[in-house]
């Protein structure tokens, strides 16, 4: 039973968007009540998440020095790899053995990190109601013409409890932004994922994974050692293999688009047994010990999904609204940067005393006007969306194959050059716009450099 039946903020859900709008808004002063589902926060989180390092830092101070990562492995390098069309050949990125490019990410057990942020949030003040589900909202009597307002949830035990404030970071396919009517996610938003626990004992993954003492003081090894794959066929998969030494474990994990399974009439666990069979070498002899499907938001073809982000009295933070970043679905970041900026917003509102529609609007203002609004409308997002970044891959496969195969039948490099052309052309038509009109690339980029301009300015007033 909450201790009070109102507050300033109610907080549903306490993943990594609800704990970082508590501790924030408890830190604030406000009477914040955080209501999970969950007995204790992270429960029902499959095991093994990166977190970005700065960020949860600076909303959890003392995050990275915390017993959790006791058993924690980091990686160093990184390799992405984009496998078309399963054929031969694969492309990709690959920042080199032992770089410290991933040292800005933290690897987490979400079950164990969740729990360790949110009562960081209760020792910072918020009072804590678990293992109680967010069933509805209040609504508040309407007003002829007016917005239509929240000012509270009803609890699965009944409970009616209020609000001047609720932010609904109650994860994907929320109930409550079906209810409150923001949010109807179409199939192409989804990705479902299968993970995979193995186990293993720790100095056989330290060999086979070859894991030294990185520069976080963690054991690490190359991520890409292992196929860390992305690829086109279905679209948008991805994969990975990753090694805990000091827990025993590898975990495997495929993420898949709905719409795309549907499409190649496969399903996830057929594409999981197809990934394993190319794991081979790492898992032989490995328990498999856990299994785990879940959906998350899929790297983005159709954008961010929403009426609207917020009812004056009401908000959407993090997977509630389908915001995981769009252009490579890392979403407990934007989730925290949400938590934290509605937090801020409501300090100021009760400070205020200013509950005004405009008041919850500047929630939307400021996550559109930072990195999870401006990623939505990139050029990137554009060429998911409309099939260019496909065609790019696609186009370098075939110029690849042409010019390899010319080379190997003794062509001098004045023909191999030229071959590279014409395989290109289909993604030139798209760039250009030919294909595709190129106002959205031209949209993406007028915005880039509305956002440069702040920077001009000041680099205009060192020169001066
Ligand atoms: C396999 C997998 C791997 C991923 N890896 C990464 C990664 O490495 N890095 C990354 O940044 N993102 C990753 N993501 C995405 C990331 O997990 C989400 O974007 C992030 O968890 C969103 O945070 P959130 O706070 O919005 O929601 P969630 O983390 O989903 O938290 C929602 C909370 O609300 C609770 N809840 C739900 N409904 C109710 C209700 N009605 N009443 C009360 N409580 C409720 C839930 O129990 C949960 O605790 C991954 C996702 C998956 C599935």
């Amino acid at each position: 039973m909450p201790k009070k039946d109102s507050y300033d903020l109610i907080v549903v859900g306490a993943g990594p968007g609800g704990a970082s709008a508590a501790i924030i808004a408890a830190k604030a002063g406000l009477d914040v009540l955080l209501v999970e589902r969950a007995t204790v926060p992270g429960e029902k989180n499959m095991s093994g998440s990166v977190l970005f390092r700065e960020l949860t830092e600076s909303i959890f101070p003392g995050f990275q020095a915390a017993s959790i990562h006791d058993t924690a492995s980091s990686f160093a390098s990184l390799a992405i790899k984009w496998s078309i069309d399963n054929d031969e050949k694969e492309y990709g990125v690959h920042a080199g053995v032992g770089s410290a490019v991933m040292d800005h990410q933290i690897i987490v057990d979400r079950s164990v990190a969740d729990a360790w942020c949110a009562q960081e949030a209760v020792n910072a003040g918020a009072e804590p109601l678990y293992a109680t589900r967010v069933d509805d909202v209040i609504w508040e009597k309407p007003i002829p013409g007016g917005m239509p307002r929240v000012i509270g949830i009803v609890t699965d035990k009944g409970e009616r409890i209020y609000g001047k404030a609720v932010a609904d970071a109650s994860g994907l396919h929320s109930n409550l932004a079906r209810k409150t009517g923001l949010v109807r996610y179409p199939k192409d938003k989804f990705q479902f994922a299968v993970k995979m626990i193995f186990e293993l004992p720790a100095d056989e993954i330290r060999r086979r994974f070859g894991f030294w003492t990185g520069a976080s003081g963690l054991p690490t090894y190359d991520w890409g050692l292992t196929p860390v794959y992305f690829g086109s066929n279905p679209d948008f998969y991805a994969a990975h293999c990753n090694a805990i030494p000091d827990e025993n474990v590898i975990e495997v994990v495929l993420y898949s688009n709905l719409t795309e399974m549907i499409e190649a009439d496969t399903n996830i666990w057929q594409r999981m047994q197809w990934f394993l069979e190319t794991q081979k070498h790492w898992l032989e002899g490995a328990k498999p010990i856990h299994v785990n499907f879940h959906a998350l938001n899929t790297f983005d073809i159709v954008g961010y999904q929403f009426e609207s982000s917020y009812l004056p009295g009401y908000v959407l933070i993090g997977d509630a609204g389908g915001f995981a970043n769009p252009v490579e679905s890392w979403g407990a970041n934007v989730a925290q940067y949400q938590g934290r900026l509605f937090a801020e917003l409501v300090a100021e509102m009760k400070e205020n005393n200013d509950w005004s529609e405009a008041a919850f609007a500047r929630y939307e203002e400021g996550w559109k006007n930072s990195f999870v609004g401006d990623d939505d409308i990139s050029p990137m997002c554009y060429m998911f969306r409309d099939g260019t970044f496909k065609q790019l891959w696609l186009s370098l496969d075939e110029a690849v194959s042409a010019a390899v195969a010319l080379k190997f039948t003794n062509h001098p490099y004045c023909e191999i050059l030229p071959a590279f052309g014409p395989p290109f052309a289909p993604f030139m038509a798209k760039a250009v716009g030919l294909v595709s009109p190129l106002a959205p690339l031209v949209k993406g980029a007028e915005h880039g450099l509305a956002k440069l301009k702040d920077i001009t300015n000041i680099v205009q007033k060192i020169k001066d």
